[in-house]
């Protein structure tokens, strides 16, 4: 039986990544130091024989007892508002906590599989963003903490590939939305749908015209795996490429919510708030045989169905 490691197990992605793998035959063990993360979003695995769960700071080198077939790497806050207030956290977690870990795949012999993010293209000058463009990021902005590190994180990757022929692979993952996002994570799904659920205005920030696209967590997760079985090393592309303004955004969460919330609009939080984002896929089309199958309203359905839960 293959056995694969997760770091940033116990979060929105990584819980996901557990349940998949777990289906397709794998031994799991999520190592997490719940900065972000949360038992609960791993609590229906708990009693799981193939499953375990280790608390670990990967900032400190680390190891798993025991064989590993591959690692994916996934530890690091994620919403703006958490690496904004983890400013340290996020750039160690991205360089030192990289490190460590591909130490680890290479001791083990285990193929590496990295969650780098379409925040690498910074507020990008290309659009729809293919994985050629090397970006538009201000190297010193508060969102550097994040995407300097995850440019530095596909850095060591590649070279550990390249030093070590270690099968190192690079993932660019686009905004993703599903059940496991936390509440108050600050990202703009979570916000709108409990702004809408509770009946208060949702905030939209900036003059909204921003555009994001967003990939429901299955179709990303199955994008994930298939690059992580292929040949492919990548960096490649996961994301829908269905791209919307952040008004529309809310209209179509007041849509789904049946909601009578007002729209208010309030300053952008950080200054280098990317204007426009959409994903080529044409390298996941292609390479991967992948594309993303869930409509956004499917996708919000069982969203909000998780938020009220939550709510209640
Ligand atoms: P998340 O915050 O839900 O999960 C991140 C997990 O990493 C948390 O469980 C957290 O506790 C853990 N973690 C952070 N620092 C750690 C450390 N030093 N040691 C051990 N564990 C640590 O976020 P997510 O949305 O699941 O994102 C997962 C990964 O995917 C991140 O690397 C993120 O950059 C990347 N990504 C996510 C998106 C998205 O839309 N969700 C988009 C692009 C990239
Ligand atoms: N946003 C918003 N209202 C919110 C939260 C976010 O208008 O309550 C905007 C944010 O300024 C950005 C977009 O929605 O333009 C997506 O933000 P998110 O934090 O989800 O992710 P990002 O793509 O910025 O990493």
């Amino acid at each position: 039986m293959a056995r694969a490691i997760i770091t940033g197990g116990a979060g929105f992605l990584g819980s996901h990544l557990s349940d998949r793998l777990l289906a397709e035959g794998y031994d799991v063990v999520a190592v997490d130091n719940l900065i972000t993360g949360n038992t609960d979003n791993i609590a229906h695995l708990a009693s799981n024989p193939h499953f375990q769960f280790i608390e670990q700071d990967i900032i400190q080198p680390y190891t798993v007892d025991g064989p590993v077939d591959a690692i994916y790497h996934f530890a690091s806050p994620a919403s703006p508002v958490d690496y904004l207030e983890l400013p340290l956290e996020t750039l160690l977690v991205g360089s030192v906590g990289t490190h460590n870990t591909l130490e680890l795949a290479k001791a083990k012999g285990a193929r590496f599989l990295v969650a780098s993010t379409s925040e690498v293209y910074g507020d990008p000058t290309v659009h729809p963003q293919t994985e050629e463009y090397w970006g538009n990021v201000n190297p010193n902005g508060t969102r550097a903490v994040y995407d300097e590190a995850k440019r530095y994180a596909e850095a060591v990757t590649f070279a550990y590939r390249r030093l070590y022929n270690l099968d190192a692979k690079i993932v660019r993952i686009f905004n993703t939305y599903g059940p496991r996002m936390r509440v108050k994570d600050g990202r703009v799904v979570p916000a709108f749908i409990s702004q809408a659920l509770r009946g208060e205005p949702l905030t939209v920030f900036g003059s909204g015209t921003q555009t994001r696209s967003f990939c429901f967590v299955s179709d990303l997760i199955d994008g994930i795996y298939k690059l992580s079985v292929s040949d492919q090393s990548g960096p490649i592309n996961v994301g829908n490429p269905t791209e919307r303004t952040m008004i529309q955004f809310a209209h179509e969460i007041l849509k789904a919510t049946g909601s009578k919330s007002e729209i208010t609009y309030l300053p952008l939080p950080t200054a280098d708030d990317p204007k426009q984002r959409n994903p080529d896929i044409t390298k996941a089309r292609t390479l991967l045989g992948w594309e993303p199958k869930v409509s956004l309203e499917e996708g919000l359905g069982s969203t909000i169905e998780y938020f009220r839960t939550k709510l209640d």
